[in-house]
């Protein structure tokens, strides 16, 4: 069995959650898109999820640039401070998972820290879903944290991957990467080399036990004793 030098983490729901009790609360404030823009909530969301993409790999650069063109295809008006408010709320909305990390991914963190292995997070994310994180207990744990956005490519595209082992200075099948799965990360993972495993400690069992197929992790301390055995 390879020796692991590097394990690759997920950010959203493996080192921090957007769920409370079970359903999205944190990032779902109720707003009516409406009166705000003049599309109704569930058009307006399924606007926004056929955009998830291209706002993951760069090809919206910005909030505004996802919204200009929502609108611009629905022949509605780009109202600027309406925009810019949505922008601050959703901003706001996405630094709350920041201030409340779990303590078991603490610890687990501070095990992994006293190993011979690099920490690296993988993120598919926008700009203004991850201001919370320089300022966030966990930040300083990491040796590169790479955000889809910034490097204009995301989970599942095998090119991500290969850039995160290449700034660790690691083999793919030299590392570990844990998420909850979402995007397909642990089948792109796996492609790439990796030995790949979901966390299952924050999502829902409805939606964790629609993956199968990877080692499935109920608690952080899970991928602390996986490691071990890998050495
Ligand atoms: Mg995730």
């Amino acid at each position: 069995m390879a020796q692991k030098e590097a394990i690759i983490f997920d950010l959203f729901e493996t080192l921090i959650t957007e769920f409370v009790d079970g359903s999205r609360k944190v990032s779902r404030a109720s707003r009516d898109y409406g009166n705000l823009i003049g599309l109704s909530n569930s058009e307006f969301q399924q606007q926004w999820n056929e955009r998830q993409e291209m706002r993951m790999n760069r090809g919206f650069p910005t909030y505004r640039a996802v919204m200009m063109d929502i609108l611009e295809k629905n022949d509605l008006p780009y109202v600027e401070h309406v925009i810019e408010a949505l922008y601050q709320e959703r901003i706001h909305e996405k630094k709350v998972p920041f201030m409340n990390i779990n303590t078991d991914v603490i610890d687990l963190l501070k095990q992994l820290k006293r190993e011979p292995v690099k920490l690296g997070v993988i993120s598919n994310c926008t700009e203004e879903e991850v201001q919370g994180w320089a300022e966030c207990p966990l930040a300083d744990n990491f040796d590169e944290v790479i955000f889809s956005y910034q490097v204009g490519c995301a989970k599942p595209d095998a090119a991500i991957y290969e850039l995160a082992c290449s700034r660790l200075g690691v083999n793919p099948k030299h590392c570990m990467f844990v998420g909850d799965g979402g995007s397909n990360e642990l089948a792109g993972a796996r492609s790439a080399g990796m030995d790949a495993y979901q966390a299952a400690w924050y999502v829902p069992d409805f939606i964790s036990s629609k993956i199968s197929g990877f080692p499935r992790l109920t608690k952080p301390n899970e991928l602390y004793e996986q490691f071990l055995d890998k050495q």
